[in-house]
């Protein structure tokens, strides 16, 4: 295993120096399609092992959510500093045949603006996993506001699972947190979702304090009446407009107070996953919860990103960022780009400090990094 901490002691420098002998010595980058026969874990400096990669493809959007995008006055990025899919697949590939990441997931900004989805996902299926010498897991986050026009073609591409947003069952409340008066199209699409055979389909609701917290049974119930997940999500301080304060989160742990008040529930084991998941003893289903302020889960960090423009980030909070955009449209080689993803992952750090005097805001915000 391949551990990326700076040296700290000469007998410790000495052994990353054997370390590095030894992988000087493999063979550099791989011929396209060509599949690779070993790879290493890509290990940080806390000994946690990076096997996640979240690629936003773009910036934009069909909604404009109070909680992530102002409501007018966006900046967006120009069309040609967009990574193309050719672009996207290559980062991929590298990351899934030298390190073995085991799942991709899209996002955005919202996913499905970009014209010939399917196309640029069944590019990600052929990439072969060298840890089970399959395809990889492709995911998606979507608001699902045009879903039921994708559903199939996506799924047909090789898409395996998706999350869909919603933040409120009621109408008019959902037009006031999105902006946008789609609900009805959204819950077209979480049917789409179902119908099209995506399983599991997780359903993410941000929670936020005196505006939608009076919801969560109600999100229950919906979740065990479709059969989907309720994953709900504490609100970070990602919105673009800086009006997180911590007195409008709702908790993870009043979010299963109130559930568990309705439903007999029990907790099930966490593995590396950011959300703790609860079922519901009479077998109904399941729910989660993404306690990313309250209980951070930075220990169990498994995640890089990806942005619509190519820069490369450790953390959702990440302050320092690394532009992987140079090397791929000025001819860079795989052991290049890898080189550059190393250093990243060397620098990640043990995690955020919502919350804290110390915590500094990163400029981005949560479209522009990639939720
Ligand atoms: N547009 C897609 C969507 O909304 O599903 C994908 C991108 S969105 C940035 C990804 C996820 O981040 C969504 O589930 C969204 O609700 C969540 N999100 C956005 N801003 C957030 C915030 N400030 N705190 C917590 N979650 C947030
Ligand atoms: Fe768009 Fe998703 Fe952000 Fe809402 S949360 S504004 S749907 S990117």
């Amino acid at each position: 295993m391949r551990t990326l901490r700076p040296p700290v002691s000469i007998k410790e420098k000495e052994l990353l120096a054997k370390i590095g002998d030894k992988l000087n010595n493999l063979p550099s980058g791989l011929a396209p399609g060509q599949q690779s026969d070993h790879y290493e874990p890509l290990v940080d400096p806390f000994n946690r092992v990076v096997k996640d990669l979240r690629i936003s493809i773009t910036d934009r959007c069909n909604f404009r959510c109070t909680y992530c995008m102002p409501q007018e006055g966006m900046q967006w990025i120009d069309r040609h500093e967009i990574l193309t899919f050719e672009e996207i697949t290559r980062i991929a590939r590298i990351c899934v045949e030298r390190w073995g990441f085991d799942g991709i997931r899209l996002t955005g900004g919202e996913p499905t603006v970009r014209a010939q989805l399917p196309r640029l996902i069944a590019k990600l299926k052929e990439i072969v996993s060298p840890v089970t010498n399959k395809e990889i897991e492709i995911s998606m986050t979507t608001n699902g506001a045009t879903f039921r026009l994708l559903a199939h073609d996506l799924r047909d591409a090789g898409l395996n699972r998706v999350n869909i947003s919603c933040d409120s069952l009621h109408r008019d409340r959902f037009y006031e947190m999105t902006r946008r008066d789609q609900f009805e199209r959204v819950m077209e699409g979480i049917d789409a979702a179902i119908e099209a055979g995506f399983a599991p389909i997780k359903l993410n609701v941000v929670v936020m304090r005196n505006v939608n917290d009076d919801e969560m049974v109600d999100f229950a119930t919906f979740g065990r009446e479709k059969g989907i997940q309720p994953r709900f999500i504490e609100f970070m301080p990602l919105d673009a407009e800086e009006g997180w304060s911590l007195d409008k989160v709702y908790s993870a742990d009043e979010i299963v107070a109130a559930i568990s008040s309705v439903y007999p529930i029990e907790a099930i084991t966490k593995g590396s996953e950011p959300a703790t998941v609860y079922r519901y003893l009479d077998g109904k289903g399941s729910f989660g919860v993404i306690p990313s302020v309250t209980k951070p889960f930075c220990d169990s960090c498994d995640r890089v990103r990806l942005t619509a423009e190519g820069k490369f980030r450790t953390c959702l909070f990440a302050i320092e960022e690394f532009d992987l955009r140079p090397l791929l449209r000025e001819g860079g080689s795989d052991q290049e780009i890898a080189d550059v993803i190393e250093q990243a992952v060397g620098k990640k750090w043990a995690g955020h400090s919502i919350g804290n005097v110390n915590f500094i805001r990163p400029k981005r915000s949560m479209s522009q990094i990639g939720g």
